[in-house]
């Protein structure tokens, strides 16, 4: 069996060192252009020459839970591809957000300026019912998310495409509860995939439906975000901050307006990092289901685009 990888951005010893320890016997090397066939493929964001060079790829591995940087490429008709399936990424993002969203709950910000301005002084107490949190998106990362932040009492909101049951949460599902789920939000929470359908969807129009005083916190794809429509929202008042972890354009661009708005909080892209030792454990035991010729989960639909 032959492994390749092709992993742009991506430090390549503990994937290939822990391949090698999984897959006795395996061929396993970094891609370059040239090289010979492989059965398997762990990939992010892969070159267009990599996929026409290895047309005999039994399945490919998408190193990370998005495949949006799939969905451009010309695939051969019929390559199962795969995502990562939590892998330790649910867990770190349940953290992220729920420091987040009790962040902006408590007024911490507001409590460290007045700190460092030497101010003693309690701000009034906030009401859990006035900061009903929307989580869009309840796959493997939002459901985890969503689940996390009742367990603080929030009132919790999840928007999905199909029906989703999860204690503790207030179902909506599809265009047509799209903005009910809006109006009952106040702090908005984007794990949703990015494809042709979610492209831009946190807009002028979406952030204007939410509560007055509304927050975003954006750790789905920088895509999901229309800068300028976000920007606006907060200068004009509607929204009262954000915090980002996924930009259009990684890293963000020097000059950007995010990067000096006093409203907006920025991370590099950490939110829910790929651990390879989990990631190589749930890629190997997929490949050995596939030899076996049994079913494998997280196969990516590529017409739905997630
Ligand atoms: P899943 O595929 O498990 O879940 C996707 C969810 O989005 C599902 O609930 C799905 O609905 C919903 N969805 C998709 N399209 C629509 C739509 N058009 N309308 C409404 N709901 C929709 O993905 P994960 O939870 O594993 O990951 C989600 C995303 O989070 C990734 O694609 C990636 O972009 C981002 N991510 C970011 C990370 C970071 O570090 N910032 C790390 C990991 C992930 P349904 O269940 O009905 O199909």
């Amino acid at each position: 069996m032959r492994v390749t990888f092709c992993c742009e951005d991506t430090r390549p010893d503990a994937w290939l060192q822990g391949l090698r320890a999984a897959l006795p016997g395996a061929e396993v090397d970094i891609w370059s252009p040239g090289a010979p066939q492989a059965d398997y493929a762990l990939v992010w964001a892969p070159p267009q020459r990599f996929i026409d060079e290895q047309p005999g790829l039994k399945a490919l591995f998408n190193i990370g839970a998005g495949v949006d940087a799939l969905l451009p490429l010309r695939l051969p008709a019929g390559l199962p591809v795969y995502r990562l399936e939590d892998a330790g990424m649910a867990v770190q993002m349940a953290e992220y957000v729920c420091q987040a969203v009790i962040r902006f709950f408590r007024g911490l910000d507001g409590y460290e300026a007045d700190m460092a301005a030497g101010l003693w002084q309690h701000r009034p107490n906030p009401r859990r019912v006035d900061f009903p949190v929307g989580v869009m998106g309840l796959g493997r990362m939002g459901e985890r998310v969503a689940r996390a932040l009742t367990v603080f009492d929030f009132p919790v909101n999840g928007w999905s495409r199909t029906p989703h049951a999860i204690d503790g949460v207030r179902g909506f599902c599809g265009p047509q509860d799209f903005d009910a789920f809006l109006r009952a939000t106040r702090i908005l929470v984007n794990l949703l995939p990015l494809t042709p359908e979610t492209d831009s969807i946190i807009d002028a129009r979406s952030l204007a439906l939410l509560q007055p005083g509304a927050y975003v916190i954006n750790v789905g794809r920088g895509g999901h975000v229309a800068d300028e429509d976000l920007i606006a929202a907060i200068d004009g008042g509607h929204v009262s901050g954000a915090l980002l972890d996924v930009f259009r354009t990684e890293p963000l661009p020097d000059g950007h307006a995010f990067w000096r708005h006093p409203r907006i909080t920025l991370t590099p892209h950490t939110s829910a990092r790929t651990l390879a030792r989990d990631s190589v454990e749930q890629i190997v035991g997929k490949v050995a289901a596939l030899s076996r010729g049994e079913p494998v989960s997280g196969r990516v639909d590529l017409r739905r685009g997630y």
